[in-house]
C-alpha cells in the first residue's frame, strides 16, 4: 500500500532542507527523499555566496548560530571594469547592515541543515532514495523512488521538487526554457599577497566577469567566467602559470597571487520554468530557475522560494482557511508571490552578463560612466543593496 504524507520534498539540498525545517511551525508531516548518502555532501567545498536576507532565513530556523563562525562576512563589494577607471563600492555600514553577505561552504551549510533536520520528529529524511517518477494528479501527487534496491512510492497532498532540476523534464507537462551562455565558470580558492579585509571584488573584463570572494582568514573563492575554450586553456595551465594569468587579468589591487587550490569548471546557463502548471506540485530552487553566478543571485532566490512556500503553507494551516494543501488556489498564490522576484533575478543577472561581457568601445565607455555614477548615487546604491540582500 502506498503511504500517504502531507508533503514529500524531492531533494534534500539546501533549498529542500530549508523548506522542511521552515514547515515545522505548521505540524505537517514531511518526507524528504535525498539521493545522496547521509553526510555525503558535508565535504563539498563549493563556496556559496549568501545574501544578508538568506542569513536572516537561516537565523529564523536556528541554524545560523552554528554557521556564523564558518562563514566569512562580505562587508564591502568593489566593482570595477578592466581597462577603465570607473569603479563603484558598496559598503554594509552605509546601508545599516552588519554585512552585505557571507561566503559559506556548501558542505558546512549541508551539515548544519542535516543536523537540524535530524532533530525534527515530524520530518522523515530518507537518504539514498532516488525519485524516479513524479505524477501530479487531481487529488494528490505520487512520487516513486528507489531505495535499498526496491521500488517504493508515497502519495502526498503536495510534492515539492527541489532536486536542482535533474528530474523536471520527466514530469509530464513540465518544461524549462534554457539559454546557454557558451561560457563556463572556473572555480577555485586562491591566496593573495594582501589580506582580503572582507572585501569582495567583482571585475568585469572583455573575457567575462571575475569574482573574488573573501573566504576564511586569508583566502578568496575565485569564480572566473569565460568562453568554454578559454576556460579549458586556463584549466590546462600549471599552478604558477595560472596564478600569473589571473594576476594579469585581475590587476594589482591584491598584490601577487600566491597559491591556488584544485580548479573545477561548470557550464553556465540561464534556465527557468515555463509557465506550466501541475496540480499538487511546486518546483523550487535551482530546479525552478538557474542563473549565471555573476551577481550571486541563484542560490538566494532558491532559499527565498523555500521560505515563501513555507510561510504560505504555515499561514494557511495556522489560520485553518480550509484550503487543502496543494490546491490550485494555493499554488496560484505561491506563483503570484514568487514570480516577480524570480523574473527580476533572471533579468538582472542576464543584463549584467550581456552588458559587461563585450568589448564594443561605446558600450565600454558607457559602463565606466555607469560605474562612476553608481558610486555617487546613493538611492541607486541602496536599491542595488536591497535587491542583492532581499530580492527587492
Ligand atoms: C558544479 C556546480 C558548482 C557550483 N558552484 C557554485 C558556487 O561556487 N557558488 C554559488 O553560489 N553557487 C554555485 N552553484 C550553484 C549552487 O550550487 C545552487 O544554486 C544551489 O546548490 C541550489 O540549491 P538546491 O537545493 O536548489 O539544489 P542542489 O544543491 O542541487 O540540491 C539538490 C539535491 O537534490 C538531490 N537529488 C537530485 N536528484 C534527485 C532525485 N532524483 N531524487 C532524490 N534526490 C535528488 C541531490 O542529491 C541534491 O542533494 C554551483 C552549482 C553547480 C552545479
Amino acid at each position: 500500500m502506498t503511504e500517504m504524507r502531507d508533503i514529500v520534498i524531492v531533494g534534500g539540498g539546501p533549498v529542500g532542507s530549508v523548506l522542511a525545517l521552515a514547515l515545522q511551525a505548521s505540524n505537517v508531516n514531511v518526507t524528504v527523499l535525498e539521493a545522496r548518502a547521509k553526510d555525503a555532501a558535508h565535504s563539498d567545498k563549493r563556496a556559496l555566496a549568501l545574501s544578508y536576507g538568506s542569513r536572516i532565513i537561516l537565523e529564523q530556523l536556528g541554524v545560523w548560530s552554528q554557521l556564523e563562525k564558518k562563514a566569512t562576512a562580505i562587508n564591502t563589494i568593489h566593482i570595477s571594469q578592466k581597462g577603465s577607471l570607473g569603479r563603484a563600492k558598496l559598503d554594509a555600514k552605509e546601508h545599516k547592515q552588519s554585512a552585505l553577505g557571507y561566503v559559506l561552504a556548501y558542505g558546512d551549510l549541508s551539515a548544519a541543515l542535516d543536523e537540524a533536520l535530524s532533530q525534527q520528529p515530524e520530518v522523515q529524511v530518507l537518504y539514498e532514495a532516488v525519485a524516479t517518477k513524479i505524477q501530479p494528479n487531481t487529488d494528490v501527487a505520487t512520487v516513486t523512488f528507489n531505495r535499498e534496491n526496491a521500488e517504493q512510492s508515497l502519495t502526498a497532498q503536495l510534492a515539492v521538487l527541489a532536486d536542482g532540476g535533474r528530474s523536471l523534464e520527466t514530469i509530464e507537462g513540465m518544461t524549462r526554457e534554457t539559454k546557454e551562455y557558451g561560457h563556463d565558470a572556473l572555480v577555485s580558492k586562491v591566496k593573495c599577497e594582501l589580506p582580503h579585509q572582507n572585501i569582495a571584488y567583482e571585475r568585469f573584463t572583455a573575457m567575462g566577469p571575475v569574482a573574488l570572494l573573501p573566504n576564511g582568514a586569508r583566502d578568496f573563492s575565485l569564480v572566473w567566467t569565460a568562453e568554454r575554450g578559454k576556460v579549458d586553456q586556463l584549466l590546462a595551465l600549471n599552478d604558477e602559470q595560472f596564478l600569473e594569468s589571473l594576476h594579469h587579468h585581475f590587476g594589482d589591487r591584491l598584490g601577487r597571487f600566491l597559491h591556488v587550490e584544485k580548479r573545477l569548471s561548470f557550464p553556465l546557463k540561464m534556465a527557468s520554468l515555463k509557465p506550466t502548471f501541475a496540480p499538487h506540485l511546486v518546483v523550487i530552487g535551482n530546479a525552478a530557475q538557474t542563473m549565471h553566478p555573476v551577481a550571486g543571485q541563484g542560490f538566494n532566490v532558491g532559499l527565498r522560494d523555500a521560505s515563501s512556500l513555507a510561510a504560505l503553507i504555515n499561514k494557511e494551516l495556522i489560520n485553518q482557511t480550509a484550503e487543502p494543501l496543494g490546491s490550485n488556489r494555493m499554488l496560484e498564490q505561491y506563483h503570484a508571490v514568487r514570480s516577480k522576484d524570480t523574473k527580476r533575478g533572471l533579468m538582472f543577472t542576464d543584463f549584467l552578463v550581456n552588458v559587461f561581457s563585450n568589448d564594443i568601445v561605446g558600450v565600454s565607455a558607457g559602463r565606466a560612466a555607469a560605474l562612476g555614477l553608481l558610486d555617487i548615487l546613493k538611492p541607486v546604491k541602496s536599491h542595488l543593496v536591497s535587491k542583492m540582500s532581499f530580492g527587492k
